[in-house]
C-alpha cells in the first residue's frame, strides 16, 4: 500500500487509530465461564475447576465477557475483541449481571447490538496474546461521544420509559 496512513498494526505494539465507530456487535455470544478462583476458562462440560476443586470444595464459576466487534476506522474495517474490563465500559455491569439481565429481557441481546452501533470509540488494540491471526484484543477503550451511557444504563431507561413505572418497581 501507497499510503502510511493510520497504517496497518505492526505486529507485536498496541495500536491506537484516531477513532474506531462500531459498525456491528456479534450478539450471539457476549461472555464465557471461568473458574471463580482462578479464573481458568471452563468448557461447556465442565462443571467446576479441574485444578481448583481439588483444593477448594465447589469453587464455582462467574462469566467474564468476551465480546466480538466489528469497527471501523480511517481506512478499514476490522474486528476486535471486547474482554471483560473493557467490555465492561460498554455495558456498563458485570457479565453475570448481563446474563441476568438477558434472562429477564431476552430482546436485550439485540437490542444491545443497535445501541452500540455506531458508538464513536477512542480504542488502544493489542495483538493476540497467542500471536496468530486473531482478533486484535480491545487494550483500553474511551467513548467519545459527550452524553455517553453504558448499555444497561439505557436499556433500564428504556425499560421505564416503554412499560411504565409498575416495571421499574418491579424490576
Ligand atoms: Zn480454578
Amino acid at each position: 500500500m501507497a499510503s502510511s496512513y493510520a497504517a496497518a498494526p505492526a505486529a507485536d505494539k498496541p495500536w491506537t487509530p484516531p477513532y474506531c465507530s462500531v459498525v456491528a456487535v456479534d450478539t450471539c455470544s457476549f461472555f464465557y465461564r471461568v473458574c471463580s478462583v482462578c479464573e481458568r476458562t471452563l468448557l461447556d462440560s465442565d462443571t467446576e475447576c479441574r485444578f481448583c476443586s481439588r483444593r477448594t470444595p465447589n469453587p464455582g464459576s462467574k462469566r467474564l465477557y468476551r465480546i466480538l466487534v466489528s469497527v471501523g476506522t480511517v481506512d478499514r474495517v476490522l474486528v476486535v475483541v471486547f474482554f471483560d474490563r473493557a467490555a465492561r465500559v460498554l455495558m456498563g455491569c458485570s457479565a453475570d449481571e448481563w446474563a441476568a439481565f438477558l434472562g429477564a429481557q431476552p430482546s436485550a441481546r439485540e437490542l444491545a447490538g443497535e445501541l452500540l452501533r455506531g458508538e464513536m470509540l477512542r480504542m488502544t488494540l493489542n495483538p493476540s496474546r497467542r500471536g496468530n491471526a486473531e482478533h486484535l484484543r480491545v487494550a483500553s477503550v474511551a467513548p467519545l461521544r459527550a452524553g455517553f451511557r453504558p448499555v444497561v444504563d439505557r436499556l433500564r431507561r428504556l425499560r421505564a420509559a416503554g412499560a411504565g413505572t409498575s416495571v421499574e418497581q418491579t424490576g
